[in-house]
This record gives C-alpha cells, sequence and structure tokens, in this order.
C-alpha cells in the first residue's frame, strides 16, 4: 500500500469554525458540489465533480498536495502525489459548510 510522505507539509493545526464555501467559486460567482481544504494554507477550494475543479487546480498553482474533506461527517484527507486517502489527526475541528450550491437548486 501506498504511504504518503508529505505529511510534514500539514501545516493547518485546527480547522476553520466556519466557511462560505470554495474560495475561487465565491469569487467567480462559479457553483461548487464538495469542498476540499488544503492543510498547508488553508485554502477551500471544490472537488473533482465540481465545474471547476479549485482543490486541483490549486495543487497546481500552489504546489500544496494535501487536501482534507470539509463535507458533513467526511475526515478524510488525499495526497495527490501518492493518490493515497487517509484519516490524519491533524487538524482538528470541524467546519461549518453551506450546502452546495449545485445541490439546493
Ligand atoms: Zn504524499
Ligand atoms: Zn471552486
Ligand atoms: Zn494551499
Amino acid at each position: 500500500m501506498a504511504r504518503c510522505t508529505h505529511l510534514d507539509q500539514v501545516t493547518l493545526d485546527t480547522l476553520p469554525e466556519a466557511v462560505d464555501g470554495c474560495e475561487d467559486c465565491l469569487r467567480t460567482g462559479d457553483e461548487w458540489m464538495h469542498l476540499r481544504i488544503c492543510l498547508t494554507c488553508g485554502h477551500v477550494g471544490c472537488c473533482d465533480d465540481s465545474p471547476n475543479r479549485h482543490a486541483t487546480a490549486h495543487r497546481t498553482a500552489a504546489d500544496h498536495v494535501l487536501i482534507r474533506s470539509l463535507e458533513p461527517g467526511e475526515n478524510w484527507s488525499y495526497c495527490f502525489v501518492d493518490e493515497v486517502g487517509m484519516i490524519l489527526p491533524r487538524p482538528g475541528g470541524e467546519t461549518q459548510i453551506p450546502p452546495s450550491p449545485m445541490l439546493s437548486r
């Protein structure tokens, strides 16, 4: 089984209490499906089922390779380089997110 060798890039200690949605979609008025947070800088982006795939775009633009799901009840993280999912002890906390604009239309 593949193991992630990038865990030293997890610098986010605590999840934000609440976010308004995908940062980049909010800026452009676009819609997202699911939210992911960058474990290095806290950037909130949208998943690959979203039209703009901002979480993946952030990985490319910023070279930050670890994300965590912000969906209610989901606590998995994922490494883009090793292509492996995992449950990490950090960051702690829980984030309130609004429902997907695509699903609540
Ligand atoms: Zn990794
Ligand atoms: Zn987005
Ligand atoms: Zn980042």
